[in-house]
């Protein structure tokens, strides 16, 4: 049993701004400023601890976003730096981010690099957490700012993820405040395919959003490239979806009675003598072997299933909280710990 003391500072609360960055060279200096300007307002006006920071995750850049990072710490104590070796991709990088920033922050709030994201809805942020939120997502306002086509398969893959029985909340990336609680529960997860967007409602932890505008990307392009974007949307569906092993047992059943209908159209032609010979052999071997290797092919895949969330390690469930007397006649204390088991 771990557990650390949390929401010790819900009123004035340590915020890290964890921002992910990918050969961000031409917009870098200019995120920093502002950034780092809106910390330290909110932090004039009382609303987070004036030791909050703003965390950059350099996810293996090959320009010279590192070198840039490296000067902003050194002009602004307030911005840090994690550089990962190599580029792990922006799931990755926001991990990387929240999980250095756990022991040191109250809040987390996770934000891209390129200030597409209103950074003036961190306020709201801010008030949801202080009236109880422990997780709070930023939903955009609309998609105008995307193309046709990435408006269409954007709005297809929200309901695809839904209807396959993921809770991920529609037109919500990245843009998320998360509480130390979470980022403890959080670093119980051992999976390797990470897909935050599904995996922070999975956990039930209470929860708001707050609706913001996108802007157009400032400088610099697009660093989720077609095939970056597409992994992202296949680890969503698969790692935390069965259903697709489960519809291959559902068309097997269905394979298999409609096979046992065919036969026996097929034995009464050949007793009314109405087809060519070999014909009704022929057709009830094809039907019983398709049948049967479609139904064998979904029994191994619900076991597949099985061993694929076993490796998962999640956790069973996740502790809020524990009201506890140490003595019996003590007065009652909540324990405000949280465990995972
Ligand atoms: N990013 C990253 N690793 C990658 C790709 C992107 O850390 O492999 C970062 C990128 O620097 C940005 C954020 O993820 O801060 C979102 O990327 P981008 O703005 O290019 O995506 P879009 O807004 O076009 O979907
Ligand atoms: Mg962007």
């Amino acid at each position: 049993m771990d557990g650390s003391m949390i929401g010790e500072n819900r009123e004035r609360p340590l915020l890290i701004l964890v921002v992910p960055c990918y050969n961000e060279e031409e917009i870098i200096r200019k995120s920093a400023g502002v950034l780092s300007d809106k910390l330290k307002r909110l932090a004039k006006e009382k609303q987070i601890h004036e030791e909050s920071r703003v965390l950059f995750v350099d996810d293996g850049s090959t320009d010279k976003t590192f070198l840039l990072l490296c000067q902003i710490t050194k002009e602004d104590p307030r911005c840090s730096v994690v550089k990962l070796a190599g580029n792990r991709g922006h799931q990755n990088a926001i991990l990387a981010g929240m999980m250095t920033a756990k022991e040191r922050a109250d809040i987390v709030v996770t934000i891209d690099a390129d200030l597409q994201q209103d950074i003036e809805a961190l306020d709201r942020f801010i008030d949801c957490y202080k009236k109880g939120s422990e997780v709070v997502y930023g939903v955009r306002n609309d998609r105008s700012s995307d193309g046709f086509l990435k408006k269409t398969t954007a709005s297809l893959y929200y309901k695809l993820m839904q209807g396959l029985g993921s809770n991920v909340i529609t037109n919500h990336a990245d843009y998320r405040l998360v509480s130390k609680k979470v980022l403890d529960a959080l670093s119980d997860y051992r999976e390797v395919n990470l897909f935050l967007r599904g995996l922070i409602p999975a956990m039930g932890f209470p929860s708001d959003i707050v609706y913001f505008d996108v802007k157009e990307r400032e400088a610099g392009s697009s660093k989720y490239t077609l095939k970056k974007m597409l992994t992202l949307a296949m680890d969503g569906i698969t790692s935390f979806s069965t259903r697709p092993l489960h519809l291959i047992s559902l068309i097997g059943c269905i394979v298999v009675l409609l096979s046992v209908v065919m036969c026996i159209v097929a034995v009464a032609d050949w007793i009314l003598g109405k087809n060519v010979p070999g014909y009704t052999t022929l057709l009830i071997v094809t039907l019983i072997a398709a049948g049967v290797i479609l139904l064998s092919l979904g029994v191994i895949g619900e076991y597949i299933g099985k061993i694929y969330m076993e490796t998962k390690h999640r956790p069973h469930y996740i502790i809020d909280s524990v009201i506890w007397r140490e003595n019996i006649g003590d007065r009652a204390d909540t324990d405000r710990k949280r465990t995972t088991e």
